[in-house]
């Protein structure tokens, strides 16, 4: 089965980190419109991630 979900994750981290470099508001940990979906989808697919990890041991 194709890791599906660490590809989703990998790439919620880069669009967020792409973002946040150019965003002083998400810089300071105080998301904007544009940048508050991108940080939740990267928060859920992180989340979901470990969990999924933990699951596995
Ligand atoms: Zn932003």
């Amino acid at each position: 089965m194709a890791d599906d979900l660490y590809t989703r994750y990998q790439h919620a981290h880069s669009a967020w980190r792409t973002h946040r470099e150019t965003c002083p508001a998400c810089q300071a940990n105080q998301p904007c419109a544009a940048g508050q979906p991108i940080h939740d989808r990267f928060v859920r697919l992180q989340d979901a991630y470990i969990a999924r990890q933990q699951n596995r041991r």
